[in-house]
């Protein structure tokens, strides 16, 4: 297993046989099941796996959690090396960002709603560096989680916009045995949050179960999230959405696919969870 921070030597390992096809992985460390889920995925479609490992200081707001967020290199390499990752991009902020770099993608629509309200410049960070990352790996097809069921629909449509000659995969959600959904994050729950953090993925639940006994009105569907949601105190809530799968607008209406997502505060620590219902015609 490589594991460099260097873009020559990346470069030189990628092409080192250059009929071998390559996943990517693209994460910001502390990996868990859910990263490994996709390493395991791209481990099973292709000749070659690429991880990088990089928090990317361009997607958090100044009042994030970038100085926080959980970091352990040494013991996710371990991980990596068990899965039979061929490389690790291990990349330093000097090397993504050198001085005087100016340039950053936006994306019009999809990056306003649910997340881009109270991360506004959020997706514009992620989209810089994953095309950069892209560019840097030429991966054959790229592996992302369904768990950022936003960021998912803006890569797809990214690839799409700017003829990335790659095929990208989303992947389903990793859960706790309790429903919470994995995440690096969890770890800075206190005993007392985690506990009740299992709430977001029942109250999908519950308004999914409603949907199919016949409950389509969106309104309400959202309402029942918000009660449920409500009757546990250490839980703040950002947003309760149920849009469209495609455009992300919300729906009055569930009529063929949705996605049911939320963003909910435990102390400072904001969690996110989702799920897609897929058109029924
Ligand atoms: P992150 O390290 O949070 O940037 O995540 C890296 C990739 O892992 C992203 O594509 C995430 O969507 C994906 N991911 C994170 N948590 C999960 C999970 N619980 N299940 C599936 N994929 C996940």
């Amino acid at each position: 297993m490589l594991i460099s921070g260097d873009i020559v030597k990346i470069r030189e390992e990628r092409w080192s046989n250059p009929k071998d096809t390559w996943g990517f992985v693209p994460t910001m460390g502390y990996l868990h099941e859910g990263h490994l889920s996709l390493v395991r995925r791209a481990r099973s479609e292709n000749d070659r796996v690429a991880v990088s490992i990089y928090v990317n200081p361009t997607q958090f707001a100044p009042t994030e959690d970038l100085a926080t967020y959980p970091r352990d290199l040494e013991r996710d390499l371990e991980f990596l090396a068990h899965e039979q990752v061929d490389l690790v991009f291990t990349p330093t902020d000097a090397t993504m960002y050198p001085p005087n770099f100016q340039t950053s993608i936006t994306m019009n629509q999809l990056t306003k709603p649910l997340e881009g309200v109270a991360r506004p410049n959020h997706f514009q960070g992620v989209m810089t560096v994953v095309a950069k990352l892209f560019n840097i790996i030429e991966p054959n097809k790229a592996y992302f989680g369904q768990k950022d069921a936003q960021q998912a629909v803006i890569i797809r449509h990214l690839v799409h916009d700017l003829n990335f000659n790659l095929e990208v995969i989303i992947c389903p959600i990793i859960r706790e045995p309790d429903g919470l959904a994995m995440s690096s994050r969890n770890v800075r729950l206190d005993p007392q949050q985690r506990l009740a953090a299992p709430i977001l993925f029942k109250s999908l639940l519950g308004a999914v179960t409603a949907l199919k006994s016949g409950q389509t009105n969106a309104t309400s569907l959202r309402q029942q999230m918000v009660s449920l949601i409500q009757t546990e105190p250490l839980a703040k809530i950002d947003y309760v959405s149920i849009a469209d799968p495609e455009t992300l607008e919300e729906l009055e209406l569930v009529e063929n696919g949705a996605l049911f997502s939320l963003a909910v505060f435990f102390g400072k620590v904001r969690l996110i969870d989702n799920l897609l219902i897929k058109t029924t015609s």
